[in-house]
């Protein structure tokens, strides 16, 4: 049999599930343009609208004529500078936690976390549609992976119960990626409280997004001092690059000593970390990119709501619509672009089986009238399709 490739993404073709990067030539903002054409953008993680921001610019350009562009080595070896040092104290201080360590990505930062924390004999339980990158990490650990159904605190709560495992590790995304709600992280602390167990919470679309003051799920669900491991990523709402792990002085120094992507990868380059600075402080301050942000969602839900469209429960930026088989999405996504609209189908293995989605995103670049532009679209495009999203 041998590798053949050629059969293998036939397949995936025939199953529309091929999917191929579409080439930006443009900058991540309110508009992008694709091909030579320009399209409303309501796809990216940007939701804060500042991956271009001219100030988080500049001290990106600043941080590069001091510290040049790469950072030679590990954090460990020689890498670790004073912009990563300063982000460091940053984070841990916007999160309210002790410490924080950086790492290149969340995918790293998930894989080093978990796999630092348990082992063989040690049990791994996460909610069903965590990221990807969490459901690897709970592989490459070698603990007992156990998965549990959508924001079910109690089917997490009789797992917990029945485990004999040495340790015992709950993950679960603070806001879900393809669906936009939030986990019950009051409920799951009580079940981890009861059972010994730790919480770990992947809060890439709550930082920053959630809470007035953008500190994410944690306090936006007044949990802020209940959870050991909290991780956010620095590609979405902050608009740069990166990804931290916070929690206590013990959490952080067992990072450094075992987590496997912190010691063996050199450290991001000094100037994303001076730009994530500039970042954080204008997400801290300036609150009206949040609130501008939630009438955004309101005015579309309410929008879509009269167009007879049923919403996923998401009061995030991420604003699903639920389309079901493969081919729809992709039909829906087309004919979006046709009409100057960038919003990708999202198809399984991503989310399950026959929940193929359109993945809506707003941003606080968006304005008023995107959103009216986006509803029109979308009723067009099903009426074209001949298509009734669940009512
Ligand atoms: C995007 C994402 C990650 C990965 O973060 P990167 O920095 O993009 O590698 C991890 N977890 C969740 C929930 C995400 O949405």
């Amino acid at each position: 049999m041998g590798f053949d490739l050629r059969a293998r993404l036939a397949e995936r073709r025939a199953q529309h599930r091929y999917r191929t990067p579409p080439l930006m030539h443009s900058s991540c903002g309110r508009t992008a343009v694709v091909d030579g054409r320009e399209f409303l953008n309501f796809c990216s993680n940007d939701y804060l609208g500042l991956a271009g921001d001219p100030r988080i610019v500049a001290a990106f350009r600043d941080a590069a004529d001091q510290w040049g562009v790469g950072s030679g080595a590990s954090h460990l070896v020689c890498g670790h500078q004073s912009p990563h040092q300063a982000l460091e104290e940053a984070l841990a201080e916007h999160c309210g936690r002790k410490r924080a360590l950086l790492f290149s990505n969340g995918y790293m930062a998930n894989l080093g976390a978990v796999t630092a924390l348990v082992g063989r004999g040690d049990a791994v339980f996460q909610d069903r549609l965590n990221h990807a990158s969490l459901l690897d990490a709970g592989q490459l650990s070698g603990a007992r992976s156990r998965r549990f159904a959508h924001n079910q605190p109690d089917a997490l709560a009789s797992l917990l119960a029945r485990s004999d495992a040495a340790r015992k590790l709950v993950i679960t995304d603070g806001v879900f990626s393809m669906d936009g709600d939030e986990a019950p992280l009051p409920a799951y602390l009580d079940a981890c409280e009861a059972h010994d167990a730790w919480l770990m919470v992947d809060d890439a679309h709550g930082l920053g997004v959630l809470d007035g003051a953008g500190r994410g799920s944690l306090w936006h669900q007044g949990v802020q001092d209940r959870v050991p491991v909290y991780m956010g990523t620095l590609g979405k709402a902050l608009g740069t690059a990166g990804a931290f792990v916070a929690g206590s002085d013990e959490l952080i120094e067992t990072l450094i000593q075992f987590a496997r992507t912190y010691v063996y990868t050199t450290a991001m380059p000094a100037a994303v970390a001076a730009a994530t600075l500039a970042s954080l402080d204008i997400v801290r301050r300036e609150s009206w990119r949040r609130e501008k942000l939630t009438a955004l969602v309101q005015r579309f839900r309410r929008g879509a709501a009269e167009l007879g469209y049923a919403l996923m429960d998401s009061k995030t930026p991420i604003q699903p619509l639920l389309v079901g088989e493969d081919a729809d999405a992709l039909a829906l996504s087309r004919r979006l672009r046709d009409n100057g609209l960038l919003i990708s189908a999202i198809r399984p293995p991503t989310v399950p089986e026959g929940q193929a989605r359109l993945r809506i995103t707003f941003s606080a670049a968006h304005e008023e009238a995107d959103v009216d532009r986006l509803l029109m679209s979308l009723e067009a495009a099903c009426t074209q399709h001949a298509y009734t999203p669940a009512r």
